[in-house]
């Protein structure tokens, strides 16, 4: 039993965006575009007739990623479909993220002789993606990274390392007394100094360091590219800076000091930990010895015994 519809209408009717090339010619100038939708407008800004006779690539802009233009190219050379992720953009210059497919339409005797392009607008959740990737990485207080990014980031400069012998350093740094500015202050006071702390962090890294909230009062950098006087020099900054911040505390102004640890990516080094480990010793070591210091900690030197306290 046939039915009577039209299958133009449905066509029409629905959201994704619908274009229809001729299959030839795949060189410039191009398969020109025969058929679009009223969505492909909706979408795009243009009219159906702004549309017709010209080739897609009039949807293509600056961002749209060449690899995936290639990756087409190749799959309609080989009379293929295809399904990929693709950046274009509206009449008006705005950009938009689609979902697209590709499909060789064949006549009676297997001959392709157009391609139709079906076509979703999925910005909204590629933006999503971006929020939640972010969210993943980020410390929520201080927008620095967290600690899951600064571990990844580790092995990644690690990974580097060993292959091209660019040397890294880590500088470890903890709030001194960061207790009592809670206690004094309280909470939001000591909020306030952990993103203070955070920004100064944040001004003496580069595009390609690492600096992050490890949890609490406690921050690690990884200073890319670096030699050990080059990241003594940088902990010794950070410290300086802090030590002159005032901070507006319910009761005026106050300062607080903090303490850091630095070490060095060594050859030598047996395991992945041995570099955070040591940045670590060396934090310890500026507790013990009074606070508001940086420590340098060389490869090979003696661990420090772990059951001594700092001096309260
Ligand atoms: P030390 O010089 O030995 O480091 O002394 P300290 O008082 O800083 O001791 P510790 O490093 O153990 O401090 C941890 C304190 O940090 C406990 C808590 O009051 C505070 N803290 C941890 N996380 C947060 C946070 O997210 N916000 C605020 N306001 N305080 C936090
Ligand atoms: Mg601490
Ligand atoms: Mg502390």
């Amino acid at each position: 039993m046939s039915e009577e519809f039209s299958f133009r209408d449905i066509v029409e009717l629905a959201q994704d965006v619908i274009i229809v090339t001729r299959a030839e010619p795949l060189d410039p100038p191009g398969p020109v575009i025969v058929y679009v939708n009223p969505a492909f407008t909706r979408l795009t800004g243009y009219t159906r007739e702004e549309a017709i006779g010209q080739n897609p690539r009039m949807l293509q802009g600056l961002d749209t990623d060449r690899n995936t233009i290639h990756e087409i190219r190749a799959r309609l050379d080989h009379d293929e479909p295809l399904h990929v992720a693709i950046e274009n953009y509206a009449k008006d210059g705005r950009s938009y993220w689609l979902d697209l497919s590709i499909m060789p339409l064949r006549n009676a005797s297997g001959k392709t002789t157009h391609f139709v392009a079906i076509e979703r607008d999925v910005s909204l959740q590629k933006e999503l993606e971006r929020q939640l990737r972010e969210l993943a990485i980020r410390d929520p207080l201080t927008g620095l990274f967290n600690r899951r990014k600064f571990f990844e980031s580790i092995d990644e400069f690690r990974a580097r390392f060993e292959s091209d012998g660019v040397p890294f350093a880590v500088i470890d740094l903890d709030i001194d007394l960061f207790k009592s500015v809670n206690d004094s202050f309280g909470h939001d006071t000591g909020d306030k100094v952990l993103q203070e702390i955070a920004s100064v962090l944040r001004s003496h890294c580069r595009p390609e360091d690492v600096p992050a909230r490890m949890g609490g009062e406690e921050f690690s950098v990884i200073l890319d590219n670096a030699t050990a006087p080059f990241a003594f020099e940088i902990a010794e900054r950070i410290r300086k800076q802090v030590e002159t911040m005032p901070i507006l505390t319910p009761a005026g102004q106050r300062f607080v000091t903090v303490s850091l640890g630095v070490a060095l990516t060594d050859t030598r080094d047996p395991g992945p930990d041995r570099l955070t480990k040591r940045a670590d010793e060396a934090l310890y070591r500026s507790k013990r010895e009074g606070r508001n210091r940086t420590t340098f900690r060389p490869y090979g030197e003696v661990s420090d015994p772990p059951s001594q306290e700092p001096p309260a």
